[in-house]
């Protein structure tokens, strides 16, 4: 495996690559990396001739009381995965590398950006769209691979890619669970036993509702309802959001459909989770 920690290694790669007539696939994380980017990994590897993993906390989609500085960081654990997995190249650049003095150049998602998580964290978006748009013109990947567990993510990215042209086939990967239910995130390892307990009503309200759409109910505010009532079993888990919303567009919608998204963001403690399901 090489780890690349400069612009010029990775476009290197990249030019020695289509030299060979090799397919890329990227695998964008923040690192901390655990089973749900793994399951990224596998799809990338299954799909293409080579993979890279980026790894890069983007200062640009955090807030300004945000967990920056606190959010987990540990490349020789995940490199050792990466290892393992058969993954090739690791790019893993510093920000100054990614945002050298003097960069102000940004990408903006109008509407979308302003919806679920973006209404919560004005700018995460922008961060989002920016870092991402900047790690395809640096690796120029055929397909880049995104978990559904950013659903509101997946839209942002989904609507920038379709809207410049990006030419890579944009894949969404399916939310990846502990045993109890718990989904995956890096996240996770800032909650005590006790939130780790508290968080399972996030994938339990999220599955009461998928039970009672699967059995007919379409009304969104009775799944709403629903949702509710579960999530009021854990009073300590501060509710940011529950919402029933068109995938695309991320506006709610009055009625299910097939496809409808059903998505929570809450406090834990200090810790912000976010779950959804498509119904
Ligand atoms: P992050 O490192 O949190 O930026 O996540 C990197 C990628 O992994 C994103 O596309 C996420 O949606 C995806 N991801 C994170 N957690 C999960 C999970 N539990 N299941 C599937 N994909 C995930």
């Amino acid at each position: 495996m090489r780890l690349l920690a400069t612009i010029e290694e990775a476009r290197g790669v990249r030019r020695e690559l289509r030299a060979a007539g090799k397919t890329l696939g990227l695998v964008p994380t923040m690192g901390a990396l655990h089973a749900g980017h793994l399951s990224l990994v596998h799809a990338a590897l299954a799909a293409c001739d080579a993979v890279v993993v980026s790894i890069f906390v983007n200062p640009t989609q955090f807030g300004p009381h945000e967990d920056l500085e606190r959010y987990p960081r540990d490349l020789d654990g995940d490199s050792r995965m990466l290892q393992k997995a058969a993954v090739a190249f690791v790019f893993a650049p510093s920000p100054a590398e990614m945002y050298p003095a003097g960069s102000s150049c940004f990408v903006e998602v109008p509407a979308l950006s302003e919806r679920l998580d973006g209404a919560s964290r004005p700018g995460h978006f922008r961060g989002v769209a920016t870092v991402v748009a900047k790690l395809l013109l640096i690796v120029q990947p055929e397909r880049v691979f995104f978990g559904q567990k950013d659903a509101a993510q997946v839209a942002v990215l989904k609507k920038m890619v379709r809207d410049l042209n990006f030419d890579v086939a944009f894949e969404v990967c399916p939310i990846v669970r502990e045993p109890d239910g718990l989904a995956y995130s890096s996240r996770n390892r800032y909650l005590s036993p006790d939130e780790r307990r508290q968080a399972l009503v996030l994938s339990r309200a999220l599955d009461g509702v998928r039970r009672l759409a699967a059995g007919g109910e379409r009304r969104s505010a009775a799944l709403a309802e629903k949702a509710m009532s579960t999530l009021a079993e854990e009073p300590a888990v501060r509710l940011d959001y529950f919402a029933i919303v068109d995938p695309e567009t991320l506006e709610a919608v009055s009625e299910a459909r097939p496809g409808t998204l059903a998505a929570v963001a809450a406090f834990v403690g200090v810790t912000r989770l976010i779950d959804n399901v498509v119904l």
